[in-house]
């Protein structure tokens, strides 16, 4: 009898080989730009895989525009590579675009339309027909959750509605990429939050999402992994809480009083580490019960002990508040 006949019926079946990995959906190589003698980006590489949200944070001016727009092809690099679903940008940025929805940090819908011919009027853009763009608009309608609303004109919808249409107008094409530039600024809490509930189905459908962001807690809640840059250089990459962990690791004190100054004068033998921004006193600590003793019934003084956050991290990181 041959070896084979004993073996089971597996072990003798040829090995697949292995799966190739995905070509990541974003991939920015040493990545330069300049203004004139300014370096407005420089050195950044970063790459996103199929299916993940990654955020790319920074102080104002810190080049996080400019990064989106050469990714977009509407500016070229004066160094590095850029590849977007796996074509060379800026050379081949028409056809990727094809693949990739954008949502502009300010909203460019037009207000003498309705909502519906908004998303008609976009698809056009696409190339695609009119029977095609109708087959899609009432999905696009209930994504936005704008059904009632699509005989509306533009200019009759809130704030939240008109970012919703933004976004359902940047999926007419069914992209695998999303880019946003900010997707949530100038909403109120409740408008941001249906807007993170629907970039989570999104991700949920498999789509890839790059996205800048003023909000620490939007970072943390959807993003898989995240760049922080500041002048045009990536200061830190990871995933939210591992670079919580990395970068802060350990319990926040945050004390509000009327003399920050002196109250980090008088926590200094007790605290290794502590920043202060306007008029709180934020001090990092692996032991609060000190902190705590010294500041529990203090009058005027007010105080929170929190885990580390990613609030924290880019304090840590840039060196100062965010500034909108
Ligand atoms: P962010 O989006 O992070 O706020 P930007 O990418 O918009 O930063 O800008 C980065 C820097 O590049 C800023 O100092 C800005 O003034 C400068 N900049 C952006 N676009 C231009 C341009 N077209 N010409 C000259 N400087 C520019």
């Amino acid at each position: 009898m041959s070896d084979a006949a004993v073996l089971p019926s597996d072990a003798i079946r040829p090995t697949a080989a292995p799966a190739a990995p995905a070509a990541p959906a974003i991939e920015f190589v040493d990545v330069e730009k300049h203004y004139g003698d300014k370096t407005v980006v420089n050195g950044l590489s970063f790459h996103v895989q199929p299916g993940e949200c990654f955020g790319l944070l920074g102080p104002n001016g810190a080049g996080k525009t400019t990064t989106l727009k050469m990714l977009l092809g509407l500016t070229a690099p004066d160094a590095g590579t850029i590849r977007l679903v796996d074509e060379p940008i800026p050379s081949r940025a028409r056809y990727a675009r094809r693949r990739v929805g954008v949502v502009p940090q300010f909203d460019n819908l037009d207000p003498d339309f309705t909502v519906r011919e908004n998303l008609l009027v976009f698809g056009r853009y696409f190339g695609m027909s009119g029977s095609e763009i109708e087959a899609v608009v009432p999905s696009l309608l209930e994504f936005a959750r704008l059904e009632s609303k699509a005989n509306a004109r533009v200019g009759e919808l809130s704030g939240g509605m008109k970012r919703r249409l933004t976004l359902a107008r940047a999926l007419v094409n069914d992209p695998d990429v999303l880019i946003m530039d900010e997707p949530t600024t100038g909403l109120d809490p409740q408008a941001r939050h249906l807007i993170w509930e629907r970039l989570r189905s999104l991700l949920a459908r498999g789509k890839t999402i790059l996205l800048t962001t003023h909000f620490m807690e939007e970072a943390e809640r959807l993003c898989d992994r995240l760049c922080v840059i500041e002048e045009g250089r990536k200061v830190a990459e990871g995933k939210p809480d591992d670079l919580i962990q990395r970068v802060i690791g350990c319990d926040v004190i945050e004390i509000y009083g009327p003399d920050p100054q002196a109250l980090r004068d008088e926590l200094l033998p007790f605290v290794g580490r502590m920043e202060i921004s306007g008029e709180t006193l934020f001090c990092y600590v692996d032991d609060p019960a000190p902190v705590h003793q010294r500041v529990k019934g203090r009058a005027g003084v007010r105080y929170l002990h929190r885990p580390a956050n990613l609030e924290d991290v880019f304090l840590r990181l840039t060196g100062r508040e965010m500034v909108d």
